[in-house]
């Protein structure tokens, strides 16, 4: 299955290939104010189709997690890192996922707080 997503104004767009079946929704103090529904993919199946230099990257923490951001609209549509086995991976926001209807993805709560 073929996805499309992007920020609100269009900026920021990519294409992820996977089978959605589940999302994650964390409690650190970034997902819990933003609000995502994370879904880690492995980065290959991941593509970006817009400029690298229109979405600005946010760390914290371990500076693990790249998140990245709209420059303009301000809105996350996706971050990018590595699992703990050294595998290059993307977080897809389902929720920027376009004609797709996020709700209907099971989602586990994950206690990244803990991280
Ligand atoms: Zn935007």
């Amino acid at each position: 299955m073929k996805y499309r997503g992007s920020c609100q104004c269009g900026k920021v767009a990519y294409e992820v290939e996977g089978e959605l079946k589940e999302a994650m929704a964390c409690n650190c103090s970034m997902c819990s104010r933003k609000g995502s529904l994370l879904w880690f993919v492995p980065r290959e199946q991941f593509k970006l189709l817009t400029s690298e230099s229109d979405a600005a990257t946010y760390t914290f923490n371990k500076h693990a997690i790249e998140h990245r951001f709209c420059k303009s609209c301000g809105i996350h549509p996706y971050a990018q890192g590595t699992d703990p086995r050294g595998n290059k991976m993307a977080a897809i926001n389902i929720r920027c996922l376009e004609n797709f209807e996020f709700e209907t993805v099971p989602v586990k709560q994950v206690n990244g707080r803990a991280f």
